[in-house]
């Protein structure tokens, strides 16, 4: 069984072996720098192989990261992955399952293109299925890790995003749910994280605005004020999740989106509009 860990806050993964796909950037970057400085050994899963290895360069943190090209759409390139972090580390504790694509911004269902669909329930769902099932049978024998998605806020609330998209991070929590039952046997924690919106690249790029602005469009959206939401912010929420600190948080769908999805001020004033 899991322990309570006696490692010091500062040292939250202290040799533990971390597999984060998507991890060249925004989100996973963030979390491989912080798991690194928690005494982790991190492996970055990604197709963009110039950021990855650069990001592990520039990190200089000799074997502890390293970068493997894997495109989660890909079975076998996924159990390469997993290999790829047993054989240097001798083992894997955390998963964190974070690759994901958004997809056509056309939000109309009328307007719904097949080839996006596919494309997008490829990386979002089954790059999830993949990397789920190969952590898992190195974790079964082991009887211990943790296994963390990122779905997204759109599984709780209805920000407006493409269907495709929707259903796919809707798709992510039922499977984290399923595992956490199937897995829970064995030792293994299954959860995941559910991020509001976070200027990286894949917003960025996807509404064609510098990350600044981007910011300042969902700090004003969001329902904490003063606050920008950023890539650490998740990263720390993916720690607690990977680390012994949750020993017994499984099945969980954290939602990191500053009250937002409980928020539900724009249908109630319209509602109570109709009464003044
Ligand atoms: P990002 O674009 O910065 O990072 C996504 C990473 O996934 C990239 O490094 C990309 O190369 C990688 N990736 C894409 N397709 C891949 C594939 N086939 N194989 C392997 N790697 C692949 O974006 P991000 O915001 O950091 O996204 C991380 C996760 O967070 C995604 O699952 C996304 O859906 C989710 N998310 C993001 C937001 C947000 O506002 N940014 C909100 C909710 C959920």
């Amino acid at each position: 069984m899991q322990g309570c860990s006696d490692a010091p806050l500062s040292k939250r993964l202290e040799d533990k072996v971390a597999l984060i796909t998507g991890g060249a950037s925004g989100i996973g970057e963030a979390t491989a720098r912080l798991f690194l400085r928690h005494g982790a050994k991190v492996v970055i899963a990604d197709i963009q192989d110039n950021l990855g290895h650069s990001l592990c360069q520039n990190l200089n943190s000799g074997n502890n990261i390293s970068y493997v090209h894997c495109d989660v759409t890909n079975d076998n390139d996924v159990q390469i992955a997993v290999k790829a972090a047993v054989s240097r580390h001798g083992k894997l504790d955390i998963l964190f399952s974070n690759a994901g694509i958004g997809g056509n911004s056309d939000s109309s269902i009328i307007a719904l293109d097949p080839a996006d669909l596919k494309r997008v329930f490829e990386v979002n769902v089954f790059g999830a299925f993949y990397a789920a099932k190969h952590a898992a049978e190195i974790m079964i024998p082991r009887k211990i890790g943790s296994i963390v998605f990122t779905s997204s806020a759109v599984s709780v609330t209805h920000p407006g995003s493409p269907h495709p998209y929707t259903a796919s991070k809707y798709a992510v929590v039922g499977l984290m749910k399923n595992l956490c039952v199937e897995l829970g046997k064995h030792g293994i924690r299954v959860n995941c994280i559910s991020p509001y919106a976070v200027a990286t690249p894949l917003l960025t790029r996807g509404m064609g605005m510098e990350k600044e602005m981007v910011e300042e469009l969902f700090a004003e959206a969001g329902n904490l004020k003063g606050v920008v939401l950023k890539e650490e912010d998740l990263a720390e929420a993916a720690l607690f999740l990977a680390s012994d600190e949750s020993k017994y948080v499984s099945g969980v769908n954290l939602v990191v989106d500053g009250g937002y999805s409980v928020n539900n001020t724009a249908s109630a004033e319209v509602a109570l509009g109709k009464f003044s």
